[in-house]
């Protein structure tokens, strides 16, 4: 990497060692050029990358949305919330290992599909179908509220 100090970009490490339990790597180099030393550490980034929705605008990962993106496919359906949970931690797990800062958002419903196909047929073809039109996991989420606020209005009458 480029040293802090001049900009060079050759450093060389020096040192290298295990920290905070093995889950991060210390290393001390030093600048080829104007020999000045530094300490850079180095750890897996497991954060959940930003989403791009179809819009081109991006949006903050939300867990809440899509577990009850999840839970609407499965509505009246004879999955345990358990199974729910593992799928979620599935996707969640998908999108960390990308690596990437940022996801379109069909992806992510991509394998939310691949997930429910496994989990539940008769969900997998409700997502599907709505999903697939939509092209976009918010707008699909949106229309889901919007129906069912309207199914709950209807019984409250
Ligand atoms: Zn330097």
């Amino acid at each position: 990497m480029f040293c802090p100090f001049c900009n060079a970009d050759d450093t060389k490490v020096i040192d290298s060692r295990l920290v905070a339990d093995g889950g991060q790597v210390r290393r001390r180099r030093e600048c080829v050029h104007c020999s000045e030393r530094f300490t850079t550490y180095e750890l897996a980034e497991l954060v959940m990358p930003r989403v791009i929705k179809t819009d081109g605008s991006r949006e903050s990962f939300n867990e809440h949305k899509l577990r009850a993106g999840l839970q609407r496919a499965l509505e009246k359906r004879p999955v345990p919330m358990e199974k729910i949970e593992v799928s979620l931690s599935q996707i969640k797990h998908f999108l960390q290992v990308t690596g990437e800062r940022e996801v379109s958002s069909r992806i992510i419903g991509e394998e939310v599909m691949r997930q429910l196909r496994e989990l539940d047929e008769v969900a997998y073809v409700r997502f599907a179908s709505v999903y697939r039109s939509f092209q976009d996991l918010s707008e699909f989420q949106d229309e889901l509220n919007r129906l069912t606020s309207k199914k709950s209005d209807a019984t409250d009458k």
